[in-house]
This record gives C-alpha cells, structure tokens and sequence, in this order.
C-alpha cells in the first residue's frame, strides 16, 4: 500500500528504484570480490566423493569445491558457482580446481585413482584450456587418462562446430569427456547425438524419486539401453537408498555416485577410507 502511495509521486518512485537497485547490487558484487580473494586467502577447498564401478568394484573420485569464507561461512557451491559464471571469475576458479587435482592425483594416485572434474562452459572455450591442462598434467607427471572433464552446462550451446572440435582434442590427448546433468535443462538428446563423449551422468532429480515402476525407473531404464546401444558410459549421481542402487544395476548403469556410499569430503577422509579398506 505504502508503495503504491508512492508510485503517484514521480520523485519518491526513483528514489525507490535507486534503493531497490543498490540493495540487490551490493551482496553480488562483494560476492564476487569476495571469490577473487578466496583462492588467495586459502578459502576454497577441493572436497571428493567417490564413484563405484558396478563391474570392478573400483572407486575413483569427483572433485567437488567447497568456499568456506571468513565473512559468510560455508557458501552453497550452486549459488557461487553461478555468480562466478554470470562474472567470469569460474575460468580462474576451475584452473585452480585444475591444479589442485593434479597435485592431489600426483600425490596420492594410490587413493585417488583417477578423478572427474568439473568444468562450466566458459572454462571450455577457453582457448588455452588444452595448453594448461597438458601443462598441468606434465609439471605433476600424471596421466591425462586419470582426468575426466564433467561438462557443466548451463546455457544453451551456441557454437556447437568448436565445442566438438574442442572435445575431439582433449580426446585425443587421453582426457575423459562425460556430459553432467544427463536429461536437464539443455543437457539432452541432442548433445548425445552431436558431442563426442565417453559417458553422460544422469542426473540427480530421475535418480531421487526412483523406485521400482515408478516414471523414472522407466526412463533411465530406456537411457541406459540407448547408451549401451550408441557405446557411452552411464553414471547415476545421488544414489541414497539401496533400492535405488538395486535398481541402477538391473538396468546396467556403469557407475553409482550419491551418499549411500559417501558424501563429498575433504581428501584426508578418502585416505582414511582407503588404508581401512586395506586393513580389511
Ligand atoms: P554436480 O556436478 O551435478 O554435482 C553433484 C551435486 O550433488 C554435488 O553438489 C554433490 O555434493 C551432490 N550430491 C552427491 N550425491 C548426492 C546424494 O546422494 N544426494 C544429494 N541430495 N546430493 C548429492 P555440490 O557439491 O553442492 O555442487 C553443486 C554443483 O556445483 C555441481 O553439481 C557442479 O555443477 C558445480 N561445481 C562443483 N564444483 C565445481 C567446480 O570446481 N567447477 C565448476 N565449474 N562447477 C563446480
Ligand atoms: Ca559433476
Ligand atoms: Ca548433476
Ligand atoms: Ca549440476
């Protein structure tokens, strides 16, 4: 009421609009500086989760960033990676994730086997992105086969000639290539007609309200028979109960991913997992 008051008032109404546009600005904008100084500060932390291969039993890892700033806390990775994407700063981000990986990897190869890694669309056509990656690799002696690049898409694909160029490349230097977030969004049928990858991840959302004859079971069921048919891998991502998991294996899915066999956790927590594996 009292803003519509105002809205007959020429003067009061910009004045609100101002108002309005600074309150909303403020928090983003410190929110991005803020990324800025995270790395430098020590604030980011690369977390892993394990992924099982049904077949073999082996366990490899995702790497998962985690902000704890000084100032907010634990920041949701969702709502940063977004901001860092909207300014730009994800490309300094998912090098730094890059890196971090490799050392870990050199470091621990035992543990960690081979780790995915995510990266948004603007890291992937980053024209050096090959450089640095082989760079990476070749500075801590580590196999490109033991990184996989996770797509994370969340615009619509523009050039479609150079991602696939791009991720012909990475191929062809021994890097894995899946496409997250299988069945959201942007991320469908026709990406796994044109881009040229090793494995898609279903998504979450199906994986969460599966049960047996429910629609999801049916649906990853026929993604899981056209995979098979067209030669790509399946991962399942947020398996929580062992129904689900039950299921995913009757229909064939390559890898299960979600809490039922662990939470993203920093690496001391996967040595930890791993010498008592050995100790069994
Ligand atoms: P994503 O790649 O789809 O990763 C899966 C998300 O689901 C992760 O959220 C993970 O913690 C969560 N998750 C795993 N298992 C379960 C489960 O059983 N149940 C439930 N409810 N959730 C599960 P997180 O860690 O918050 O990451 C969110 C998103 O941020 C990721 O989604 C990815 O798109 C993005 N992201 C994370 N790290 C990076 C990075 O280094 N670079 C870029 N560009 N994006 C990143
Ligand atoms: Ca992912
Ligand atoms: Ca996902
Ligand atoms: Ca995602």
């Amino acid at each position: 009421a009292m803003l519509q008051a105002k809205l007959g008032d020429g003067n009061t109404l910009k004045v609100f609009h101002i108002n309005h546009q600074n309150e909303e600005m403020r928090p983003e904008l410190y929110l991005v500086q803020e990324l800025k100084e995270a790395i430098v500060n020590n604030e980011l932390v690369v977390f892993f989760q394990p992924i099982v291969s049904v077949k073999t039993g082996e366990v490899h890892y995702e790497a998962l960033l985690r902000w704890f700033s000084s100032r907010l806390g634990l920041v949701p990775t969702d709502s940063f990676i977004a901001a860092a994407e909207e300014s730009g700063v994800i490309l300094e981000i998912d090098f730094w994730v890059m890196g971090k990986v490799c050392e870990h990897l050199a470091a621990h190869h035992e543990e960690l086997h081979h780790v995915s890694i995510n990266l948004s669309i603007q890291t992937l056509e980053s024209p050096d992105l090959e450089t640095r990656l082989l760079s990476s690799c070749s500075k801590y002696g580590i196999d490109p086969g033991m990184l996989e690049i996770e797509l994370t898409e969340h615009t619509l694909l523009e050039d479609e000639t150079s991602l696939i160029k791009k991720l012909r490349c990475l191929r062809e230097s021994g890097f894995k290539v899946a496409i997250d977030d299988f069945g959201m969004r942007y991320a469908s049928f026709n990406y796994l007609r044109v881009l040229p990858v090793d494995k898609i991840k279903i998504d979450k959302a199906f994986v969460q309200n599966l049960k047996r004859n429910s629609k999801e079971d049916h649906i990853i069921t026929s993604i899981l028979a056209l995979a098979k048919k067209i030669g790509v891998n399946v991962t399942a991502e947020g398996v929580e109960t062992v129904e689900q998991a039950e299921i995913l294996v009757a229909a064939s899915c390559d890898e299960l991913q979600g809490y039922l066999f662990g939470k993203p956790a920093p690496y001391e927590h996967v040595q930890t997992a791993f010498e008592q594996a050995k100790k069994q």
